[in-house]
């Protein structure tokens, strides 16, 4: 999932009107741009003068005269354009349904509203199953009234029981509704709000079944720019009346709870993910049978001591051991016990020698020890602990190994380093085997 930046969603077509205009030309400027509303900056903020502002001011008999000054209007959020979508989320669960977006010195740059931001966040299959009717179960408040009633009662009613609509019917089916965009209308033309309301009505309603999706409404207020759905059941009966705003919080909250989960599922899977790869490098560093290093680990860490050895002038050794007389205990006592006593050698090597040692399976049962910090005599010493550690492992049948030492030139290469201790070890063998032998005694 992607989420735009908040400037690249926002709308730039933004209508302002200064606060000192009079509410007649703000309503002019609504109107004839046919906006829903304005913005109104003062003072670093940002306010709304839209359509329920409107609504009351024509209810109360305001003069149309006074300047927006002089207005409770209502102060909305802003956000930094190249703030994310994401960003939004704690805004949007507010009441506000318009947000700012203001360049980094404060200034204008547009304006988001709920529907930029579901239309841009895009969820898709999210409402799919939710229908329409189980949210009318909620409980919605709707406003129907018959078309015999006289307009200025129904605006009064409208502002004051905070509907922004009212649905027009006739033996309970929608013949017309009147918005607040019908409002503006009449203020504009000064209508006599003495006539009943089906003078001024639009007509006819559009209706969208109950057994709707919230995404099929969702699209069908989008395509047609409407604020809202108007419910109506199979017998064309009026059931209810939905909120662009309600459709968008609800689908909005649902999504919110779908990223929580989204992003908690993610890092759960990347710590999986980590823990994997770690498990899958390890094994492909190890014998499977001993989980001593295999050959290419230990070719790896053989360059690196390497290194450390020519840039701190020390000194290591290579110490080669190769079991003695192997095949006779396979051929014995079997293959399985010849594996157990492979494993016990290599635990016995391993527990002999010091952490920094390094022991791989070469081989069969051939094992190399890099000793890091050891010359040949000391190479020689470890080589001889090691040997009567194996000689002493209480196995049956008893074990033996023979070694071969020799200490790292510098500048050889490392199979030329093993060649050399491996003919240390075959003087070793040639010499009567459970033997420690270095490169000097084969010279
Ligand atoms: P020497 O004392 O000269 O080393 O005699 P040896 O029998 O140990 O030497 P040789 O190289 O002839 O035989 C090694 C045997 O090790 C042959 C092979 O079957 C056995 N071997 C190699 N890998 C494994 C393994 O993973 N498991 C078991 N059980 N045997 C193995
Ligand atoms: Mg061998
Ligand atoms: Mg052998």
């Amino acid at each position: 999932m992607k989420f735009p930046s908040i400037g690249d969603i926002a709308t730039k077509v933004v209508i302002t009107v200064d606060i000192h205009a009079q509410v007649s030309e703000a309503v002019d400027i609504i109107f004839t741009s046919r906006h829903r509303t304005a913005l109104v900056p003062y003072n670093g903020e940002y306010f709304i003068f839209g359509a329920s502002d409107i609504l009351l001011l024509v209810t109360k008999n305001i003069d149309l005269s006074t300047p927006l000054k002089n207005l409770q209007l209502t102060k909305i959020p802003t956000i930094l354009k190249h703030k994310n979508v994401l960003d939004t989320l704690d805004m949007i669960n507010g009441s506000a349904e318009y947000i700012a977006v203001v360049n980094e010195d404060n200034s204008l740059y547009g304006i988001v509203t709920h529907t930029d931001i579901t239309n841009n966040i895009d969820p898709e299959t999210l409402m799919e199953n939710y229908r329409l009717q189980d949210f009318l179960k909620l409980g919605r408040r709707m406003k129907w009234v018959s078309k015999e009633i006289i307009t200025s009662d129904l605006l009064e009613d409208i502002a004051m029981n905070s509907f922004d609509n009212a649905i027009i019917v006739e033996d309970l089916r929608p013949i017309g509704i009147i918005t607040t965009k019908d409002v503006m209308r009449l203020v504009k033309e000064q209508a006599d709000l003495s006539l009943p309301i089906a003078h001024y009505m639009s007509h006819p309603v559009e209706t969208i079944h109950k057994d709707c999706s919230i995404k099929e409404a969702l699209e069908f207020i989008h395509n047609k720019s409407y604020k809202r759905v108007v419910v109506v059941g199979s017998d064309g009966r009026l059931t209810g009346v939905i909120t662009q705003k309600e459709l968008i919080s609800l689908t909005y909250s649902r999504w919110a709870v779908l990223m929580k989960e989204y992003q908690r599922e993610l890092s759960v899977m990347n710590s999986t993910l980590e823990t994997k790869a770690k498990e899958f490098e390890l094994k492909a560093s190890l014998d499977a049978l001993t989980g001593l290093y295999n050959r290419s680990k230990f070719s790896e860490l053989y360059n690196l001591s390497y290194k450390t050895m020519l840039s701190r002038g020390t000194t290591m050794s290579v110490v080669m051991l190769d079991i003695d007389h192997f095949k006779k205990i396979n051929d014995t006592y079997g293959h399985n016990a010849g594996d157990t006593i492979l494993c016990n050698v290599a635990q016995t090597i391993t527990s002999t020698l010091r952490n920094i040692d390094i022991v791989c399976r070469w081989g069969g049962e051939e094992f190399i020890v890099l000793l890091p910090t050891a010359g040949l005599v000391q190479g020689v010493m470890v080589a001889e602990k090691l040997r009567v550690a194996v000689e002493s492992l209480a196995c049956d049948p008893r074990v033996s190994v023979s070694i071969g030492v020799c200490e790292v030139r510098r500048g050889e290469a490392m199979l030329q380093t093993i060649e050399r201790a491996d003919k240390a070890l075959y003087l070793a063998k040639h010499c009567g085997r459970n033997l420690v032998k270095s490169e000097e005694d084969s010279m």
